[in-house]
């Protein structure tokens, strides 16, 4: 069975101060072991949350990590440096970086190996568009964008997450329906299984709050959150976690 996991982006978001207060909150009131909780953090505070949560069953990520392993690639920064802060987890593909940085789903794919190359646990994100939901295309766009990383194999796909995070519900308020979702989730499912994947767990993201994360969870196919806004609140996180 999949442990559920929730698990905060805070995009642009923190300082030294927001952050120790954040970090405090929800080492506090970490609740049911029972869930996995995890943050995503800007780059620079990686030293800070490793040190915040050092200990507690709370585990941290990044947001994005180079293609490349090292090298002259000014303003990257490699897998292996993220583990040297001991981060677990990165998301590679999340819709803000491929609608502002023009990131292919073949560079999300490399990310992905390169995450895992170099110990850490690729967060893959995909999403459709409100113009490609309204044409209908949303399972095929899905398709496309998981296409790279689904080839890259079961043992690479054991280790993964994918996370659903439909565009139009990204900060909108706008959450998928628990129906919507579930039907796009269990199509992920079917992908993954075909490629030899039964137990890659994949998250719901967009506009996730506490008062609409059990509807969500609830469903079959949904392992769990890819929670932005709501993540920057502690007792709020922390709710969706137990919901
Ligand atoms: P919101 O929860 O703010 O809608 O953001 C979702 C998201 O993009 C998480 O990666």
């Amino acid at each position: 069975s999949r442990t559920r996991l929730v698990m905060g982006n805070w995009k642009m978001h923190g300082s030294l101060a927001a952050n120790a207060e954040l970090l405090t909150g929800l080492r506090l009131g970490q609740a049911d072991p029972a869930v996995e909780i995890a943050v995503c953090a800007p780059f620079p505070y990686m030293a800070q949350v490793s040190v915040a949560l050092a200990g507690s069953h709370i585990s941290w990520g990044a947001q994005d990590v180079s293609a490349h392993a090292q090298g002259a690639y000014t303003g990257e920064v490699s897998a292996a440096m993220l583990a040297d802060f001991g981060c677990r987890w990165v998301l590679v593909g999340h819709s803000e970086r491929r609608s502002m940085h023009g990131e292919s789903s073949q560079l999300v794919a490399e990310k992905a190996v390169a995450a895992l190359a170099g110990g850490l646990a690729p967060v893959v994100c995909v999403g459709e568009t409100l113009a490609e939901q309204e044409a209908g295309q949303t399972a095929q766009i899905i398709e496309q964008q998981l296409a790279p990383v689904l080839a890259l194999g079961a043992q690479a796909l054991a280790k993964i997450v994918v996370a659903y995070e439909p565009v139009w519900a990204i900060g909108t308020g706008r959450t998928a329906t628990p129906e919507q979702a579930q039907q796009v989730h269990a199509g992920i499912r079917a992908s993954l299984a075909h490629a030899g994947a039964q137990q890659t767990r994949i998250l719901y993201g967009g506009s996730v709050k506490a008062s609409n994360a059990a509807s969500l969870f609830a469903m079959g196919d949904i392992d769990g959150a890819l929670v932005g806004g709501a993540s920057l609140v502690a007792q709020e996180f922390l709710r969706i976690a137990a919901a």
